[in-house]
């Protein structure tokens, strides 16, 4: 028999994105729960120094900053749950999510579940200390590209995701090699080009990465390559490797209930978190394919907790569509002219006296 919770906030993830809005969230009285996911703190606790998240002068490591993270929303009496969200039903509020030990009812949804880096399944690419993962073998170049000054590196991938990495990495690097396993690449004519014409940037084709080799010590010293078309293997030196072959966001879950874009990452509404199911908001890498930053996940968990927040206390919150909506179901037009209320009578949504003058 499955334990059964009833919560005003359930908050899906425990990353920056999900902590921030249940510090939000908590700090409103709203008591939220937090179900921590199979990654207890997200993707910074397989990363090491932190450097580009703001109020750390002289960095963090990645696990220490998700462990204040999670102190601080405990201090505003935030609930954990250690475990994972494996089936919900949004057909209706409250939704129902399940655990393997819960049925939890919530009345409002925030989904901070993330996005995790594709990997390419290698020897080597594991995060310290079973592999070299922080020690010179990343995933993100805008969080990493600082460390490798003056390095030579390689990029793995064909797509926009390795043009753009590469070619943000010639900030840095004196060489970057991109290794791609077939010969043409996959990416936009645009991103090839800019790769294709920037010198720090050469190409490997036909070319897969069978190891990444280093020690804990020397951090990464090479990488073993093997040619599809000679079937030559040889070793190839440098000290950083940026697996670029993209990301998955963790939303298979809402996949028939929520709007999301070809790849999985959900829908928000412009200027709000909420997504098509109104009471449903989403936050950080499960919303955005293009920032991918702890600040800026942490920034829209912010967003999450006020559009929550508000949507509890009975106000409208914008939509998708333009629109905004009331938790009794009230739908405000986008030019916020009509009120569509939930039996369908339509009234203005002009205020009492057109003529006294208005002062906010
Ligand atoms: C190696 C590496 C280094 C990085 N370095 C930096 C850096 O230096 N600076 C920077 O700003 N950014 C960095 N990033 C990016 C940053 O980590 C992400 O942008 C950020 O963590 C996204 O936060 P999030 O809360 O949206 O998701 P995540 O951190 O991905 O957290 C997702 C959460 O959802 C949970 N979850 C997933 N599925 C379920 C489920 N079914 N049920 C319940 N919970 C679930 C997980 O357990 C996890 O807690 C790095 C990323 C990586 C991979």
């Amino acid at each position: 028999m499955k334990e059964q919770l009833h919560r005003s906030v359930v908050i899906i993830g425990s990353g920056p994105a999900g902590l921030t809005a249940a510090i939000y969230a908590a700090r409103a009285d709203l008591k939220p729960l937090v179900i921590e996911g199979p990654q207890p703190g997200g993707q910074l606790t397989i990363t090491t120094d932190v450097e580009n998240y703001p109020g750390f002068a002289e960095g963090i490591q990645g696990p220490e900053l998700m462990e204040q993270f999670r102190a601080q929303a405990a201090r505003f009496g935030t609930e954990f749950i250690t475990s994972w969200i494996d089936q919900v039903d949004l057909s209706k509020r409250p939704f129902t999510l399940h655990t393997e030990d819960h049925e939890i009812r919530a009345e409002t949804l925030i989904i901070a579940s993330g996005a995790s880096a594709k990997w390419l399944g290698i020897p080597g690419e594991a995060p310290a200390p079973h592999g070299l993962g922080g020690l010179g073998v990343s995933a993100c170049a805008t969080c990493d590209g600082f460390f490798f000054k003056g390095k030579k590196i390689i990029v793995a991938g064909g797509g926009d995701t390795a043009m753009e990495e590469a070619t943000f990495l010639t900030r840095y690097a004196s060489r970057v090699t991109v290794i791609h396993r077939r010969e043409q690449l996959r990416a936009s004519k645009i991103m090839q080009e800019k790769a294709f014409n920037n010198e720090k940037i050469d190409f490997i084709w036909n070319t897969e990465i069978k190891e990444i080799i280093g020690t804990s010590e020397t951090g990464v010293t090479g990488v073993r390559l093997y040619d599809n078309v000679t079937k030559e293997e040889r070793i190839f030196k440098c000290e950083g490797v940026f697996i670029a072959i993209g990301h998955k966001p963790n939303t298979d879950m809402f996949r028939g209930w929520l709007e999301m874009d070809a790849v999985g990452y959900l829908k928000t509404a412009g200027r709000s978190m909420a997504t098509n199911i109104p009471g449903v908001f989403a936050c950080g890498d499960a919303q955005d394919s293009f920032y991918r930053q702890a600040v800026t996940a942490a920034g829209t968990g912010c967003m999450a907790a006020i559009d929550a927040e508000r949507f509890l206390d009975h106000l409208p919150v914008p939509t998708p569509t333009g629109e905004e909506i009331t938790i009794e179901g009230e739908r405000v037009t986008a030019d916020h002219e009509i009120v569509i209320m939930p039996d369908g009578e339509v009234v203005p949504n002009k205020a009492e006296s057109e003529s006294a003058t208005a002062s906010d």
